[in-house]
């Protein structure tokens, strides 16, 4: 179980007086005090860990996030953000001693810039809000996370997230043009904009997929892109995995990029169809759906070339979608796996790993292996083409132990993507959740370069402190122990 830093008693005793100073700051109903409203904020999508925060405020402008982190800075108070508290990797979880900062009130649209292709928003606006804003120009923003009904664009930029699209189209990281930031100390700062590139250090790269830790994000310029001429959906099954891993290697490695390459496993399809009849074919191993995108004669010469890819590789069935709504009926089942997953089991733990394309054979061979060592079972849904795995491991929590296992599971799975040359994680973050296995991938050094990056932004420690990092304040082991009034923080954590 994951261990957060012990709380600061000397915080705790002060609340009521920070409730106040935070209601001068953010006056009527922008601070949450009572517990049962806290409660609404007590974990995200990684719900197997809850902590009730100190205290909820939710500002609304730039100025109001300044103030509250000038505040925090100088009394020494965490401060967690949070937009719509989806994450799967407990970036949003809230700690005893922190303020939970909500940017759920950020949700305006400032300005949509048809002829630079970008458009200005706060952080608080859901990610398809985006593509919906811009819609009538026939515009869109590609980054399309499952969760995108919900999860907001400052989210997105934390967690550097992804989707079924990020493949042809990149991931945030590669359409964020500029942000504003609010530091901990609560100076406002400007990264990028609306121009391309920018003088000095790529800052903005260092701050997409940063978990919250080096600032708070209070607007967002991201790139929106023409909705492409055309696009069709092939769907593929396989008699084996093996050949899935072979089939989408081959099409990268031939330079086709599709729009979309998901892979269902057997337990994935049968839940999928069950729950949307999309016609998936209920005798594969495996499936895939590859979307192609482009002018009609485009997507037809690319149809044929991934046919006969897949052909090569024992493909069993194959069928391309013949109108819009069967192209978006075969998506329908790969977007509503995981709450189809949902009814095979009393609970799943998502997963979230990346490994080099051509090892997905081998690595759902040695899954399939663990499966039988931890007496779990697993559904494979994930973006093929990226290599990013996303194995929904079966549990029931009211069983003893059985969440235990399936963490343990999940734990060897992810050191398995680091063994065949992948990376803890493709788009959910560490968070809490892989924040131990950091040491898997690094070693002491590189993370405490990693670290020291982290106390240039926030020497302090206080921003979202307890994720990412398996060893809190290591500014401290860089030869700035913070002691204050006799009381050091983080007693718990050894120092050396
Ligand atoms: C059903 C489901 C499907 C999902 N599918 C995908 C998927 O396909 N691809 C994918 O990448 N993810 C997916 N996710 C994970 C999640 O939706 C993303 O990580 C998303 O970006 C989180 O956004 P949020 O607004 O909910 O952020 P939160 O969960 O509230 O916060 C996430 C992190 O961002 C930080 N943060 C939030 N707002 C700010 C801000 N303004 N400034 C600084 N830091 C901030 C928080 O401190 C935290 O560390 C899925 C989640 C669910 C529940």
């Amino acid at each position: 179980m994951i261990r957060m830093p012990a709380p600061d008693e000397a915080v705790l005793a002060r609340r009521s007086e920070i409730v106040d100073a935070l209601r001068r700051i953010v006056p009527g109903e922008g601070v949450i005090d009572s517990e049962p409203e806290r409660r609404a904020f007590e974990c995200d999508g990684l719900t197997a860990y809850r902590q009730l925060p100190m205290v909820v405020v939710l500002p609304e402008t730039t100025a109001q996030v300044s103030e509250i982190l000038r505040y925090c800075h100088a009394n020494r108070i965490k401060v967690v953000p949070r937009g719509a508290g989806t994450s799967l990797s407990g970036g949003a979880l809230p700690l005893q001693d922190g303020i939970l900062l909500g940017l759920g009130k950020f949700k305006r649209i400032l300005d949509i810039d048809v002829e630079n292709r970008c458009i200005v928003v706060q952080p608080g606006v859901t990610n398809l809000g985006i593509s919906q804003a811009v819609q009538a120009q026939g515009l869109y923003y590609a980054p399309d996370p499952s969760s995108q009904i919900a999860c907001t664009i400052g989210g997105n930029v934390a967690e550097n997230s992804g989707g079924v699209h990020c493949l042809k189209y990149g991931l945030t990281t590669n359409n964020v043009i500029g942000v504003e930031l609010v530091m901990m100390d609560g100076e406002i700062i400007r990264l990028g904009g609306k121009h391309f590139d920018a003088s000095g250090y790529d800052l903005l790269g260092v701050l997409v997929g940063s978990e919250g830790m080096l600032g708070v994000v209070t607007e967002v310029t991201v790139r929106i892109l023409p909705k492409p001429p055309g696009a069709r959906a092939l769907m593929i099954g396989f008699a084996t995995i093996e050949g899935v891993g072979h089939c989408v290697a081959e099409v990268i490695a031939t330079g086709i990029i599709p729009g979309g390459m998901e892979m269902m496993d057997h337990l994935a399809i049968e839940a999928a169809e069950a729950f949307v009849h999309a016609g998936y074919p209920l005798d594969a191993a495996a499936l895939l759906i590859i979307e192609l995108d482009g002018c009609a004669a485009e997507i037809d010469h690319l149809i044929a070339a991934v046919e006969a890819i897949a052909g090569r590789h024992g493909a069993t069935s194959c069928r391309a979608s013949q109108s819009e709504e069967e192209r978006l009926l075969f998506w329908a089942g790969r977007k509503a796996a995981f709450p189809a997953v949902g009814r095979l089991s009393p609970d799943y733990y998502c997963m979230d790993g990346t490994i080099p394309r051509r090892q997905i054979g081998t690595v759902l061979q040695r899954m399939e292996e663990m499966e039988a060592k931890y007496k779990l079972r697993v559904a494979n849904v994930f973006h093929a083409g990226d290599g990013n795995l996303h194995p929904l491991i079966l549990y029931d929590a009211n069983r003893p132990g059985e969440l235990q296992r399936a963490e343990d599971f999940g734990n060897d799975i992810l050191r398995l993507c680091v063994e065949v040359g992948g990376v803890l994680t493709g788009e959910h973050g560490v968070g809490v959740e892989k924040r131990d296995l950091m040491g898997t991938m690094f070693n002491d050094s590189d993370l405490a370069q990693q670290t020291r990056l982290k106390c240039a932004f926030d020497s302090e420690s206080l921003l979202n402190p307890g994720k990412v990092f398996p060893q809190l304040c290591r500014c401290a082991e860089l030869g700035r122990v913070h002691v204050h009034a006799g009381n050091l923080r983080f007693p718990d954590l050894p120092r050396f």
